[in-house]
């Protein structure tokens, strides 16, 4: 199950500095790099079927071919770092274990597309990984692998610039990220009916996740047979998957697309501790619907078979939730968080959360109704499909699932406090 290409060199002391880095691996797929075509570099990604690990999944050859041919205009690589969505935690693996990784894919992503400055965006609170991102590019600079010329050999420029966000949830969305680097507020933007690349300053642009662009030199160096022998056929490769919850070994481990969650559960992460018992299992990052434990039982970790399941691979971010937790607590837990981080655009989603909130504080209160359970899957309804972006989307798939699924759960709720409920209003 486990497969280590990204995460080949976490284990080795002191594997972010370049010394280490450079003696295990690093930096060895540019020489290849520059052997080839532009073009086919973004060809053996294509053939690679290597996904974006930022939540979407969207294939990230296609997404390269989006850009235009090149031109006078500058063009621009952006990394992902935001990593803001709760239960996700293995972008920061990379910056804290092989930050030189992500500097080698981000020379390979942006001579595949013609890029000569790259902006990585992360979580302003993250400055423990900030400043081992700089240092590595510091290093990186100082020994002329990027800069002027690459690796002082190559005649292709590459600077690299590392943004601090503010800390909204709603920068992790791509256009919203944009905004932010270029100065406004981080709102999410309108998108155009027909695919095409991002405009970064009204230049194009490319946004990648940062396991996605750590990826690629694997690809480029060993050619895509290297990743399609892993994974499934429509999901080729590997995932970073982080595990949280009541279980022995929570972490983040490199999987194969395609690994049953239970077997993922029970061997990788130990089991539960304690003698707990599994309810259920939010699997990609806190806006995927949950999955009760009979659906996780049939589970496998990729996008097409979640799908099918009524629930997404996401960020795959793990949240084991056991037998005893309340799902009225959780479902208060998520909405509180997602109330707070709705940029507030459209009315839909800024009134919805609010409204969504309100009610399960009413519930937790002890002054909740049955009728409040269909007030609030109206309200999810009325979230559905008239936002900006898929934020307000999510958030309904999310307290739906929870709602339909744990049915039984708020009710009970709802007619045990009734009484307290009633005594305290007098
Ligand atoms: Fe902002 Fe929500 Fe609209 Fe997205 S859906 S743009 S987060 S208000």
């Amino acid at each position: 199950m486990i497969v280590k290409i990204v995460s080949k060199n976490f284990d080795i002391p002191d594997s972010h500095k370049l010394e280490v880095a450079l003696k295990n691996g690093r930096y060895e797929s540019i020489d290849k790099l520059f052997t080839m075509a532009p073009d086919d570099v973004t060809e053996e990604v294509c053939k690679s079927g290597l996904r974006g690990k930022g939540g979407g999944g969207a294939a990230c050859g296609p997404k390269w071919k989006l850009m235009p041919p090149v031109d006078e205009r500058p063009r621009y690589l952006i990394a992902n770092g935001d990593e803001s969505e709760p239960g996700t935690f293995k972008d920061r693996q990379i910056f804290e274990y092989d930050p030189h990784l992500l500097i080698e894919g981000i020379i390979c992503s942006s001579y595949a597309i013609g890029a000569h400055d790259c902006y990585i965006y992360i979580r302003g609170e993250y400055k423990f990984f900030i400043d081992r991102l700089n240092a590595a590019i510091e290093e990186a600079y100082a020994a002329n692998i990027i800069g002027e010329k690459v690796m002082n050999k190559y005649d292709y420029r590459m600077n690299i610039t590392v943004h601090r966000g503010g800390g909204a949830y709603i920068c992790g969305e791509k256009s919203a990220l944009i905004e932010s680097i270029e100065g406004k507020r981080g709102h999410p933007r309108l998108k155009p009916h027909g695919k095409e690349c991002e405009w970064f300053f009204g230049n194009p642009a490319t946004v990648n996740n940062v396991e996605t662009i750590a990826s690629v030199p694997n690809i480029v160096l060993n050619g895509y047979e290297s990743y399609t022998k892993y994974g499934t056929e429509k999901a080729p490769g590997t995932m970073l998957f982080a595990m949280s919850g009541p279980v022995k070994n929570p972490g983040v481990y490199e999987l194969q697309y395609g690994c049953k969650m239970t077997e993922v559960i029970e061997k990788i992460g130990g089991g539960m501790k304690d003698g707990l018992k599994l309810k259920a299992v939010i699997p990609g990052g806190a806006s995927c619907p949950i999955l009760t434990a009979e659906e996780v039982e049939k589970a496998y970790l990729d996008y097409e078979t979640m799908w099918d399941i009524g629930s997404t691979l996401g960020t795959g971010g793990m949240m084991i939730i056991p037998e005893g937790v309340s799902m009225v607590d959780v479902a208060k837990n998520l909405i509180e968080f997602y109330h707070h981080e709705s940029c507030g655009q459209c009315t839909p989603c800024r009134e919805g959360c609010g409204w969504i909130d309100t009610i399960i504080e009413r519930i937790l209160d002890g002054h909740g109704t049955i009728s409040d359970l269909t007030t609030i899957l109206d309200v999810c309804e009325t979230m559905n499909g008239k936002t900006v972006c898929v934020f307000a989307p999510a958030v309904k798939d999310i307290i739906k699932s929870l709602v339909e699924k744990y049915r039984d759960e708020f009710v009970a709720y709802i007619e045990n406090t009734k009484e307290q409920g009633d005594a305290i209003n007098g």
